[in-house]
């Protein structure tokens, strides 16, 4: 019998020969660095699909995905990666995308005991717990699904920019700039949830704010000296 995952060396044979036809040079250009404006946090859904859906080609997008696009503080992948991209990478913009549809979030709005998964969805539960007046207050249920997807988004938002790597670079080089979208599956369109970060980041500093040190300021000076 044909092995399933055949194909996919098959596929990726095809479509190394399809990028050399363009352009010849391609993996000698690829492989010696990146330098992506973008950090894409999504969802690990198999039909959200970041590179595709965006048009971005190899280079051009570094990518995290999890259950339900969730930044947690105490989850090290996604902490790492956000640190690496804002430092090193110097990222302009960090997408927090989710979708319609989201076993992840649907999971959160059933309360159970699913295993393994509940450390996990109880970030989301908490997003639940933040919202609960608003999303108790829609009947519809699909609308309220929806609702909370779109709740879960800002919420992430949020747990990104309250980390230190980003409101330092922020306060140094006016970037990266954070957005929530949704990718909804059902029409194939992203929608900008409209998040209004520097309003969030002014907001959140109040309690949050990790930037007030000597070593952020010499650095912003440092800069403008240049
Ligand atoms: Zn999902």
């Amino acid at each position: 019998m044909k092995k399933s995952y055949e194909r996919i060396f098959e596929n990726n044979k095809k479509w190394l020969e399809s990028q050399l036809v363009d352009n010849p040079d391609f993996f000698k250009t690829l492989s010696a660095t990146q330098s992506p404006e973008y950090l894409y946090i999504g969802c690990s859904d198999s039909r959200v699909s970041a590179e595709e859906m965006m048009g971005m080609k190899p280079g051009e997008l570094f990518v995290h995905r999890n259950i339900a696009n969730v930044v947690n503080t105490l989850d090290m992948s996604s902490t790492a990666v956000i640190q690496y991209a804002v430092e090193h990478l110097q990222v302009k913009h960090i997408i927090v995308c989710g979708h319609y549809g989201c076993g992840g979030i649907k999971a959160a709005m059933t309360p159970e005991d699913l295993g393994l998964l509940n450390p996990w969805l109880r970030t989301i539960r908490d997003v639940y717990r933040l919202h609960q007046t608003e999303l108790d207050a829609i009947e519809d249920e699909q609308k309220r699904y929806d609702r909370l997807v779109e709740l879960n988004v800002q919420e992430q938002c949020i747990n990104v920019i309250k980390m230190a790597c980003v409101q330092e670079e922020y306060l140094i080089d006016e970037y990266p700039i954070v957005h929530g979208w949704v990718f909804d599956m059902r029409s194939g369109k992203i929608i900008d949830l409209e998040i209004d970060f520097e309003q969030i980041l002014k907001d959140i500093q109040k309690i949050y704010n990790l930037t007030d040190s000597n070593w952020v300021m010499s650095r912003k000076n440092n800069k403008n000296l240049i």
